[in-house]
């Protein structure tokens, strides 16, 4: 575990512009997201299948391609990808897998950006960390801040699951509860930063949230056998797992372990609040913004994505697709997981098992393809909507 991290310099995802990582940095001067960007083929001298069998079962087992700042760690990353056969024979698909990322800490994915982001925020000096959130990334930010000795401001929609208000105050964060959504929370933390010196962690602002979450990738890689699935459904609200993923995969071919094919990447989201998936219908390169957006999956309550250029573009890339499905759909698909393979998910993981049933309805999957459901976070969190949902 002490293979030295090749991070060489940040670089806007759209101008290309490079910029220094030694010290601490939001978005480009153009206003788009900034890429970490390493010495891949020193990388691939140290980082392979061979020195990987001897490195712990944590995302930091890939060193080389993340930030080189001392690990603050709560044991986040190598998730189990677990068989839904079951499942997977109600749609007639043979080979159903879920990554089941509610096992990190703070019962999310978000954990694995907030690990590197607030690692490498303290490395480089920051003092308070600040961010807008639609539930989970506050939980994970909070949790993080707190095991890195750091104080953290967590800006919240008034009507955000209980659990994740909750679980931000039992961390010592200072709690916002305002009213709107996460476009208002991240104007809220926009305007007072540079008065209060918080440093701004808000999805895609600062450039290593997508490193931690890029790690999925190179777990899917590693626990498939050393190839990577047909076909991979995520829950996309801010889109940075998607993002994060196939950055994984670009810098896995630079590193010769994998060829130029892609898994087909599939975007769902909720039918209250899906830009992406409304301007993939209508064939455009950017999203336009959600009014009103509404639906009990929080993490996917996203009405304006930054990165929605990103996401569009490897969809059309991976010959990937956007779907939307129900509140009523993904809260029924949740109960069907349940039941059928003991995994009980947060709605926006559901909401990938009712978008595949779909998918392998309409034919835009094959019965042998391996296909992916992420499972982003634990259901546990989400008293409010199963409540209603496990009514009858
Ligand atoms: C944040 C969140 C999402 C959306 O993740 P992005 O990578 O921002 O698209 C999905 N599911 C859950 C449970 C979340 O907390
Ligand atoms: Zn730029």
């Amino acid at each position: 575990m002490s293979a030295p991290s090749t991070l060489l310099h940040l670089q806007c995802s759209q101008c290309g512009q490079q910029i220094s990582a030694a010290s601490i940095q939001n978005l480009c001067p153009c206003g788009k997201p900034l890429y970490a960007r390493y010495d891949l083929k020193r990388a691939a001298a140290t980082l392979n299948p061979q020195s990987l069998l001897m490195r712990a079962k944590s995302l930091w087992r890939y060193a080389e391609v993340l930030p080189g700042c001392q690990p603050v760690t709560l044991g986040e990353g190598f998730t189990p990808v677990l068989p839904a056969e079951r499942l997977g024979a109600s749609m007639g698909l043979k080979s159903l897998y879920v990554k089941d990322e509610a096992l990190n800490p703070t019962g999310s994915f978000k954990a694995r950006g907030m690990a590197v982001a607030v690692s490498q925020a303290r490395h480089l000096g920051a003092k308070v960390l600040a961010a807008p959130t639609a539930g989970n990334a506050g939980g994970a930010l909070a949790a993080y801040a707190a095991a890195a000795g750091l104080k953290s401001v967590i800006v919240m929609p008034a009507d955000t699951p209980q659990a994740n208000q909750m679980e931000c105050r039992a961390f010592g964060a200072t709690v916002v509860a305002l009213p709107g959504l996460i476009s208002d929370c991240g104007r809220y933390v926009a305007e007072r930063k540079a008065r209060e010196g918080w440093y701004d962690v808000s999805t895609l602002k600062e450039p290593y949230r997508v490193e931690g979450k890029k790690t999925m990738g190179y777990e899917l890689w590693e626990q498939f056998g050393r190839k990577l699935p047909d076909v991979i459904l995520y829950p996309t609200g801010g889109g940075v797992g998607l993002i994060g993923m196939c950055k994984a995969f670009d810098e896995m071919q630079e590193m010769g372990w994998i060829g130029a094919a892609r898994p087909r990447m599939v975007a769902v989201q909720a039918s209250g609040c899906a830009p992406i998936v409304r301007a993939w219908e209508q064939h455009r390169a950017t999203a336009e913004p959600i009014q009103n957006a509404a639906t009990t999956a929080s993490g996917l309550r996203v009405p304006s994505p930054l990165g929605d250029f990103l996401i569009l573009r490897m969809l059309r890339e991976t010959r990937g697709t956007a779907l939307a499905v129900s509140d009523a759909e993904m809260l029924a698909a949740g109960r069907e997981l349940a039941a059928a393979e003991g995994i009980y998910a947060a709605p926006e993981g559901a909401a990938t098992v009712a978008a595949i049933r779909k998918l392998a309805a309409a034919g835009w999957v094959q019965p042998d393809e391996s296909i992916v459901l992420f499972n982003t976070g634990t259901g546990y969190k989400y008293a409010e909507a199963w409540q209603q949902a496990l009514q009858d």
